[in-house]
């Protein structure tokens, strides 16, 4: 037996809020014998499993009567390269940004807008990660899940996934698959997006009229840094409301009082809500209660200034939900999996 049990261990350094709850057992997988093993400690002794990578997405409201795996397995290899594609496939347990930084390392270009993401390549399908313009479905090459219900290993193409705004079949389904390792296609040959958000600017401030993948990077993790609290100094799960998707007669509704309403037109004639522009006309950025705020530069993060709960923190994103919905006629969900 390799796998280390640990009982009644703290979260806190395990969820970027910084929220101290205490697992029931705690234990780190090294590898898939060792997710094997947990699973089969759980079935024997009746106990839940929490899956958990870098903890970046999660709001927990009470100790957790799981075993919690942490997923720890590490591994980075090239599948496939044709010269101007390749296919590298990671382990669930691989940093995110630190894999990001290999793949340009190596010249693959396809992750730069992804960078300085927190978390771990495993959860990254969970919600299809995005930002800038990229999610993790335009350079999918697919994953091998373990189903938890049979024990057998299943591996996912990108139709399979399902994905869609911050969501996926994985998030669907909770509790059954467990993403063991991740695929992605990245090109030799760059094909840059730089047309999102202060991207391009940036670069131009900077004096790069041709980026490369590496430069965009910086750029992205420069903007980044600048706007978006550190969970290392400061506890939060990076946005905490989905931008909500909404018909263009309620944007009317909204524009008909607010002129400047933010909202992005969708390939499905939908349109997209800038969540953080609801909640700071509506007067809570920089809101503080205790210890559980809204970020005083972001007002789609919310923030532990140290030692709040994650009740209050589920409390706080509760009052705003309900006054952006009296306000807006606008319902925002929440991004982070409460547990
Ligand atoms: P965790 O928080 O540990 O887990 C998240 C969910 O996935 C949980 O439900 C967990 O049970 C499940 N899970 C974890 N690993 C596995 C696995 N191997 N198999 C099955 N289930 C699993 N997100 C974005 O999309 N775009 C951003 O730009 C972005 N920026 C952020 C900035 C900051 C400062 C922070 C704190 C968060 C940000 N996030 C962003 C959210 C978060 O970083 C991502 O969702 C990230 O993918 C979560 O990874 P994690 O390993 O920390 O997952
Ligand atoms: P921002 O650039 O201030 O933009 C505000 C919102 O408008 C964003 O949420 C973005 O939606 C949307 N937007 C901006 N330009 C757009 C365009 N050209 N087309 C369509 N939609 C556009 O946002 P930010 O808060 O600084 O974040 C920058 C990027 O990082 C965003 O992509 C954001 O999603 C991502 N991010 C995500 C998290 C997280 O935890 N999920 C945390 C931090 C940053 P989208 O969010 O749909 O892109």
């Amino acid at each position: 037996m390799s796998l280390q049990l640990q009982p009644q261990v703290s979260l806190k350094p395990f969820n970027s809020f910084g929220v101290d709850v205490r697992a029931q057992l705690f234990a780190e997988a090294h590898n898939d014998a060792d997710v094997r093993e947990a699973l089969a400690y759980a079935t024997a002794h009746d106990m839940p499993l929490l899956v958990i990578g870098g903890g970046s997405n999660l709001l927990l409201t009470a100790d957790i009567p799981a075993l919690v795996l942490r997923m720890a397995t590490r591994g980075i290899r090239v599948i496939s390269d044709d010269g101007s594609r390749v296919v590298i496939e990671a382990e669930a347990g691989e940093p995110w940004h630190p894999f990001v930084q290999h793949t340009l390392a190596q010249g693959f270009s396809g992750l730069e807008n992804l960078s300085l993401i927190p978390g771990t390549v495993g959860a990254a399908p969970m919600q299809n990660i995005g930002a800038y313009g990229v999610e993790i479905k335009d350079v999918f090459a697919g994953l091998t899940a373990l189903d938890r219900q049979t024990g057998e290993l299943r591996d996912f193409t990108l139709e399979e996934c399902n994905f869609a705004y911050r969501d996926s079949l994985f998030k669907q389904q909770p509790g059954r698959w467990l993403i063991l390792r991740v695929r992605f296609t990245l090109n030799r040959v760059a094909q840059l997006h730089l047309e999102y958000g202060p991207v391009r600017q940036r670069l131009t401030e900077q004096g790069i009229e041709h980026p490369t993948p590496t430069d965009v990077s910086r750029a992205i993790c420069s903007i980044r840094s600048e706007k978006l609290p550190d969970p290392a100094v400061l506890g939060n799960a990076g946005s905490f409301f989905k931008n909500p998707l909404v018909s263009a007669a309620i944007v009317a509704q909204i524009k008909a009082q607010h002129p400047d309403v933010v909202a992005y037109a969708q390939p499905d004639g939908q349109m997209k809500l800038a969540a953080g522009w609801l909640i700071e006309r509506a007067g809570w950025k920089g809101f503080r209660e205790a210890d559980a705020g809204v970020h005083k530069l972001q007002a789609l993060v919310l923030v532990n200034y140290g030692t709040a709960t994650g009740l209050q923190l589920f409390d706080l994103a509760q009052r705003i939900q309900k006054d952006i919905a009296e306000r807006f006629n606008v319902d925002l969900e929440m991004e982070p999996n409460r547990y």
